[in-house]
């Protein structure tokens, strides 16, 4: 008769990583050697572990989502990256620019919907004046007060400051205040985190060589930073990309966030890990600052009157299918799993990592909770930039669809708005805690 021995727990197979887990244990900055370790072990398991560590100690027992819609104006673009999908050529089959009659409908939607949120971005359109883009907040702003605008990605803005014709070559601050300054006034209330992709000058030559690259997307944050606007970013990887050009880019972001915080009045450690000879990230002089232990204080809004910072960092799957990469195959499930974890590790002064479900679906949304994210994104409803659930742009879920799958996880579903307060809801009816 066989006798049937206990399972050994998994061991952990690369002791390469256990340098990297005192490091986490102790809330210190990981290198970019510790990140290649990280995503080259066959060890997935610990990786996640230490991931799980350091979004538990942030946000102890909760995952948040929200109730938003998505807005996709044009996808008229004058440019024509190789990853996209999206866009189209003025008079192109499928190319479409809503009037803001359809823009004021969308608002009333949201309205009735209970959003708290419109995520607005859209193509590079050379024929809408900039006026088109201001009237656009304004009339939202009429028709829905309490709706966040959350619009318009840093190349967008660029964009704008062109046909605003207040774009100078070698200033790109100078007119992205300007347009930043009149959008606000408009009601811009944050920036989401688009057109990063990966910030590295041969991706950048090679999949979207006519798209701002990585010193005017960081001229154009630092800005709305400064003007006390709250902003987010993303990582488009598993095109072109290579391991070490998304380890750079997650440097170049948290030196930005160091920059950004230490605007805010965090000190952190002269003495920290600072990587070098990346030359977007040479001129910032901020210490380095961890938000990763237990206790870190994480800044708030009411923080904005000394400046905006990043809230979060949300990596997002390449999709070859309909773009000029299709023959690519794309990132798929473990790949994905370990980037949310890698991005975790390694962005240490983020509040957030946000599993996206409509690029990552729900089901994995739900797994990378247990992986690094503590946030899964909205009700979305219609979604035009990436098909990744069906062929369609209605991309809707429910509240309770998204309540099920973070308290599947283990976590307490909270609300949030999209500063990531906390909101108190009856049916439509909503306010945030202050
Ligand atoms: S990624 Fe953005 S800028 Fe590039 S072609 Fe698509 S819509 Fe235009």
């Amino acid at each position: 008769m066989t006798t049937l021995s206990a399972p050994k727990l998994i061991p952990n197979t690369d002791p390469a990583i256990e340098s990297i887990r005192e490091k986490v244990l102790k809330g210190q900055r990981l290198t970019l050697e510790d990140g290649q370790v990280l995503y080259r072990t066959t060890d997935i398991w610990s990786v996640l572990e230490l991931a799980k560590i350091v979004r538990d100690r942030i946000h102890p027992g909760v995952a948040y989502y929200n109730i938003n819609r998505h807005l996709n104006y044009s996808n008229v673009c004058a440019l024509s990256c190789k990853f996209c999908e999206f866009a189209r050529k003025q008079g192109e089959e499928g190319e479409y620019t809503r009037d803001l009659d359809y823009i004021k409908e969308q608002g009333r939607k949201a309205v009735e919907s209970g959003a708290t949120e419109f995520h607005i971005v859209g193509g590079l359109n050379p024929y809408l004046p900039f006026e088109y883009y201001t009237e656009m907040l304004c009339e939202l702003r009429k028709v829905a007060p309490n709706v966040h605008l959350k619009a318009f990605t840093a190349v967008e803005l660029v964009h704008l400051a062109r046909i605003a014709k207040v774009y100078k070559r070698d200033d790109t601050q100078a007119g992205v205040r300007w347009v930043l300054q009149r959008l606000k006034e408009a009601g811009l209330g944050s920036l989401p985190g688009g057109g990063a992709e990966v910030f590295d000058e041969r991706v950048h030559k090679e999949a979207f060589k006519t798209k701002i690259g990585a010193h005017e997307w960081l001229d154009v944050h630092l800005v709305a930073h400064e003007l006390g606007l709250n902003t987010n970013c993303t990582m488009l990887y598993g095109h072109v990309d290579q391991i070490d050009e998304r380890l750079r880019h997650m440097e170049i972001l948290r030196r930005s966030q160091d920059q950004a915080l230490h605007r805010l009045g965090y000190e952190g450690d002269p003495e920290g890990y600072i990587a070098e000879g990346i030359q977007e990230s040479e001129q910032i002089t901020a210490p380095v600052i961890t938000l990763n232990m237990d206790g870190s204080k994480l800044p708030t809004p009411a923080m904005s009157n000394r400046g905006g910072y990043y809230q979060t960092i949300t990596p997002l799957p390449f999709f070859p299918d309909g773009s000029a990469l299709e023959h690519l195959p794309g990132p798929a499930g473990i790949e994905n799993l370990r980037t949310i974890a890698v991005t975790r590790l390694m962005l240490d002064n983020f509040p957030h990592v946000k599993a996206f479900w409509i690029m990552q679906t729900l089901p994995m949304a739900q797994l990378m909770l247990e992986a690094g994210a503590d946030d899964i994104d909205g009700t979305v409803v219609w979604y035009d930039i990436t098909k990744a659930v069906g062929e369609g742009t209605h991309q809707e879920t429910t509240e309770l669809d998204l309540k099920r799958a973070i308290g599947e996880a283990g976590y307490q579903a909270i609300e949030r708005d999209t500063l990531y307060r906390r909101v108190e809801r009856d049916g439509s009816s909503w306010k945030v805690e202050v």
